[in-house]
């Protein structure tokens, strides 16, 4: 039966007995022998009763029992919602009653509190792991390692992913066919993988960038992946003569270049590094080329459009920017309050229209009629502009803008200028309440190492090139920034802690 997900990722490479993933304890596991185990693990979800269309949230750690989950989630017709490892219990409950999944894949620490909200929902728990005694995996082994797929067409429902939560609370974005598939095809053409790839794999693999963009390329090309558990650099060191692509955040990136034994022997192989999820420093952009001679492939996306922007592979991947739109992507420009498209070089919302954007939020019908507009465009929420050459720069997120006194700051660009100051790695700038100004700016600094910034002297640095208004009013020191588990600052955070500075609680 026709199931476009199902065959295009998958199916096509039934029977293959090249390598899918090469695994930390040197093992490998083929193609051929991955899609037996994920037709093996289809026919116990039919077993359970779930019917095509039902949700199966996973919170489950990376292994390739995981990724056979979601082949067989594809397989059987039902829709994968892929769970961050790091939720305790009380998250977990409220996403498996919001997303109403009709199965539970948890660890098996988490069954004996998630079963009774289970049972409230109807739904069923599950449990993953290999080695456990009535785990899917376990069950599996006993069914047969063919199934026939169930037909989906293009536009049903693939999978639901919730947001990082960032800016607030998580939406679950509900993810179709069409959505997964234009984009792994566009990802993979502009980026070249082809059979022959080997994608170092570090990344989690219960967000967009870990599952749709790193592992669904490659799927799509027929590649493999060195298939590593975490980050981790000595690991990264040690797998990386095998690889010849790596895919991470931008935290991976500046702790590879914190360790000396990265060198341009390491990389000289690589045919190409890839950044995203979060924005890349321009002084890791810099560090990196002067290390290795190579230039960091820095690509835009989130998790209701997938990709949106990607710096060409051939010609010039301009630091600071995230490149073109993708074949197929529309992107504006426009102004928050008119929603009219801005010219050139202005800054405003960055809107996109595509096969990649989502069908709206599971749930959340007024956020998707406010966010989603009837023409298709999609109101990302973040805000950025177009150079003169068509290069996209992301300039910070709509909510991190800061109104004072009635003028818009945007906060990365006093954050370009404080980063450059002596003793400072990196810095965050954010709008905090004040009694004459309704919010004032504060610059949160984290050190390089073994320096002290010199905070009056900043002050005085940052008049030269910053317009008065946004000068900061308060410069503090901290150890390191607050990050989310992509390596997102959490503004939201540092907004909390500095809200009584300038006001009294
Ligand atoms: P939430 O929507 O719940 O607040 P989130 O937006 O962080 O969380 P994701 O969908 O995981 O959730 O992240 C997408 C966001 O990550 C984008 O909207 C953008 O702000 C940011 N982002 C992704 N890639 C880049 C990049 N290369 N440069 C700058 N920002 C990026
Ligand atoms: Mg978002």
């Amino acid at each position: 039966m026709p199931n476009p997900l199902y065959d295009t990722l998958f199916g096509a490479h039934l029977g293959r007995d090249a390598v899918f993933l090469h695994l930390i304890d040197g093992t490998t596991l083929s193609y051929s022998d991955f899609l037996k185990q994920s037709a093996q693990i289809a026919h116990v979800l039919t077993g359970l009763g779930l019917q095509p269309g039902a949700r199966v949230a996973a919170q489950v750690h990376k292994s390739p029992q995981a990724l056979a989950l979601f082949a067989a989630c594809a397989q059987a017709g039902l829709v994968f919602l892929p769970l961050n490892t790091a939720y305790t219990t009380s998250e977990l409950t409220y996403f498996i009653k919001d997303s109403g999944a009709a199965l539970v894949v948890c660890d098996p620490s988490a069954v004996s509190a998630l079963t009774p909200v289970a049972d409230e929902l109807g739904a069923l728990v599950e449990t993953l792991d290999a080695e456990g005694a009535g785990s899917l995996v376990t069950k599996a082994e006993s069914a047969p390692d063919r199934f026939d797929t169930v037909e989906r067409s293009a536009d049903d429902l693939a999978a639901f992913l919730y947001t990082s939560g960032t800016t607030g609370r998580s939406k679950g974005a509900m993810l179709t066919q069409t959505n997964l598939l234009s984009n792994a095809a566009t990802l993979a053409k502009e980026w070249r993988f082809t059979a022959q790839d080997v994608l170092l794999h570090a990344l989690p693999i219960f967000h967009t960038h870990g599952l749709f963009v790193a592992t669904n390329v490659t799927l799509i090309a027929g590649g493999s992946m060195i298939f590593m558990p975490r980050f981790d650099v000595d690991q990264v060191l040690s797998l990386m003569p095998r690889a010849t692509t790596m895919m991470g955040v931008p935290t991976f990136y500046t702790r590879l270049l914190d360790d000396a034994r990265f060198t341009r022997q390491s990389a000289d192989h690589m045919r190409v590094f890839i950044s995203g999820s979060a924005p890349l420093l321009a002084e890791t952009h810099v560090q990196f080329e002067a290390r290795t001679g190579q230039r960091i492939l820095e690509r835009y996306g989130m998790t209701e459009t997938n990709m949106n922007t990607s710096n060409p592979y051939v010609g010039e991947r301009r630091a600071g920017t995230v490149g073109f739109p993708l074949p197929g992507v529309e992107l504006k420009v426009c102004d928050p309050a008119s929603g009219e498209t801005l010219p050139q070089g202005e800054v405003g919302v960055i809107e996109v229209r595509g096969a990649n954007v989502f069908k709206g939020y599971w749930n959340m019908p007024e956020k998707t009629a406010e966010e989603l507009r009837d023409n298709g465009f999609f109101i990302t929420g973040d805000l950025g502009m177009i150079d003169a050459d068509g290069y996209v720069s992301i300039v910070g997120r709509g909510k991190d803008l800061i109104i004072s006194g009635g003028y818009n700051i945007y906060p990365k660009e006093i954050e370009l200028v404080l980063d450059e100051q002596d003793g400072v790695l990196e810095s965050a700038v954010i709008g905090v309440p004040h009694p004459d100004f309704g919010e004032t700016v504060v610059g949160v600094l984290v050190p390089k190492q073994g320096k002290t910034p010199d905070t009056d002297a900043i002050m005085d640095a940052v008049k030269g090139p910053l317009a008065r208004f946004k000068h900061p009013r308060r410069l503090v020191v901290v150890d390191s920034l607050p990050r989310n588990t992509m390596g997102k600052v959490q503004k939201n955070l540092l907004r909390d802690t500095y809200k009584d500075m300038f006001v009294s609680g």
